[in-house]
């Protein structure tokens, strides 16, 4: 598993001017490499590999002396990126898709990467009784200080302050340097060893929403702060106070960094939220399986009236969360399952609802069992009923109400919903 820790970092004056030279430097270079292998794969149809590009770096690092200038490291990160990048579009490309979307030419970047390397090192000198033990040992990118700040290691800068407000866990493999507008930022790669699952014993489903952020099948309800929305006001001045000033004008750029430090901050706020509701629904309520909807958030953002709320909500940051960081680091489990027909069932009886439920609709009122539950309450426990379904390897039926799947209804037979259990204490894992 592969954790990322961010400190602050404080580069002095000269320092960050270096680095905002590297920075340029890198953007050009990213640049040109994007530009070659396009020119090939349109020309000729090539594919350019990066070991290629990184030959024709070793040359111009010969031959020029402001590509000497920045670390080599640095630009090798630059093309593999490049590379990255293009191994999607090849891919797109021989499946044919409509859009291939090439790579785009980038004003500026922001952020520069450099691998730690392993070195060897004597641990044992050679003397007559003993042989001479050497090992090899990872470079540590941190120096410690006895002052508040400790020292990051640059390679071709020297030391720059930084931050270390927790620990560094595991073995530091890749170190990026990023620019935002509130300053600059370390961002530490460190590999861990796997955590073991614990026994699914205590599970809770959520359903996501736009007036609630969430319900939980305990039917609990987190509100949903719109941080976007609350900022949107203050976005407008800055935005419009940025329009008026003159092109060029030192006092643009201050507007400018105004402006970018607010929808930084926006966007803090929002993480801040997830993270500590993603805590709480696992460590606060003890709960070790969490289970939500497999949403299609790319389709589900088309819609115009919704879009800007569901945005505003990132579920994918909020599922990332819950899925790769807290679960895989904690032991936990995290499972997705199909939305379909979630909210329009009852969570009771298991009849589908004859007529389609609007989003408008918030109570759920069944024609059959006469169960009257919030809407999404009920989703949620037909989410948790639909993971239990799938964990014991049965398909989650509702007794459908249509005569087009008659068939399939009678086939499998209506579940009754109340008598599933949901994890037996003695289960392998989901
Ligand atoms: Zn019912």
């Amino acid at each position: 598993m592969i954790l990322t820790f961010r400190y602050p970092v404080y580069p002095t004056k000269t320092q960050e001017t270096t680095l905002l030279k590297w920075l340029a430097h890198l953007c050009e270079l990213q640049n040109s490499a994007r530009h070659d292998r396009k020119v090939a794969w349109e020309t000729e149809g090539e594919k350019v590999s990066c070991s290629e590009q990184k030959n024709k770096l070793t040359v111009a690092r010969k031959k020029y002396a402001d590509f000497r200038e920045v670390p080599q490291d640095m630009q090798a990160c630059i093309l593999e990126r490049t590379d990255k990048a293009y191994d999607g579009f090849y891919s797109r490309c021989e499946q044919g898709t409509a859009k291939k979307g090439y790579p785009r030419h980038r004003k500026r970047i922001r952020s520069m990467t450099w691998k730690l390397r392993k070195y060897p090192k004597v641990v044992q000198r050679k003397t007559k009784d003993t042989d001479r033990k050497v090992i090899k040992v990872r470079q540590t990118p941190i120096r410690e200080t006895a002052w508040k700040h400790d020292r990051l290691k640059v390679p071709g800068l020297g030391e720059v302050k930084i931050y270390m407000h927790r620990p560094l866990q595991g073995d530091p493999k890749e170190v990026t340097l990023l620019k935002k507008a509130s300053g600059w930022y370390a961002h530490i790669s460190c590999e861990l060893s796997d955590t073991p699952k614990v026994d699914p014993t205590c599970a809770i489903a959520v359903d996501m929403g736009t007036t609630h952020y969430l319900t939980t099948s305990e039917g609990e309800k987190e509100d949903n702060p719109r941080w976007y929305r609350q900022a949107e006001g203050r976005t407008r001045k800055h935005a419009k106070d940025l329009s008026r000033k003159k092109l060029g004008s030192n006092r643009r750029k201050k507007q400018q960094q105004k402006l970018a430090l607010h929808h930084e901050r926006t966007t803090n706020r929002r993480k801040d939220f997830i993270g500590k509701l993603v805590y709480k629904l696992y460590h606060h309520q003890k709960n070790n399986v969490l289970v939500a909807e497999d949403l299609r958030i790319s389709n589900m953002v088309k819609n115009k009236h919704l879009s800007k709320s569901i945005s505003d909500a990132s579920w994918a940051t909020f599922f990332k969360w819950c899925g790769d960081i807290v679960s895989e680091r904690d032991g936990f489990h995290f499972h997705q399952v199909d939305p379909k027909n979630t909210s329009q069932t009852c969570s009771c009886c298991g009849q589908k609802s004859p007529k389609k439920l609007s989003l408008a609709i918030r109570t759920f009122k069944c024609q059959f069992c006469g169960t009257v539950l919030d809407r999404d309450h009920n989703a949620a426990i037909n989410i948790l009923f639909k993971a239990a379904a799938a964990f014991r390897g049965e398909r989650w039926v509702t007794t459908l109400y249509e005569t087009k799947n008659k068939n399939e209804a009678r086939d499998t037979g209506l579940q009754e919903t109340t008598q599933l259990t949901l994890f037996p204490i003695t289960s392998p894992s989901l």
